[in-house]
């Protein structure tokens, strides 16, 4: 059983999926310069409902210009921090947390 935080995370997602009733594949830059479904906002969408996207989901770039007419970009923001409370998260993105933690900034600079 997932954690309270997870549980209610996932819930939501469904939720936004479920009442995306237009998903402006046209509009996401990352699908244009892909051309694969699976970079689409459908196909993310579609990977969402099937709790398989951990590959995928750090291809969005958050950009939310999806979001006028779905709200995917939440959903898809939400997926991601599931698969950081569940370490599934990729290595770059551990770093860049790790980074945010000890220097303050996502590079790892010290001032
Ligand atoms: S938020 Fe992600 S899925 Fe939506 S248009 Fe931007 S890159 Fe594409």
């Amino acid at each position: 059983m997932d954690n309270p935080q997870i549980h209610n995370l996932k819930e939501e997602i469904r939720e936004t999926v479920t009442q995306a009733i237009t998903i402006p594949n046209h509009k996401c830059a990352v699908f244009r310069a892909g051309r694969e479904d699976k970079f689409s906002p459908q196909g993310k969408a579609q990977l969402l409902e099937s709790d398989q996207y951990e590959s995928y989901i750090f291809d969005c770039t958050l950009c939310k210009a999806c979001e006028q007419d779905s709200k995917l970009c939440t959903a898809f923001q939400k997926a991601r921090t599931v698969l950081t409370l569940q370490k599934k998260d990729p290595q770059a993105n551990k770093e860049l947390l790790q980074n945010l933690k000890t220097t303050g900034n996502i590079y790892g600079i010290r001032n």
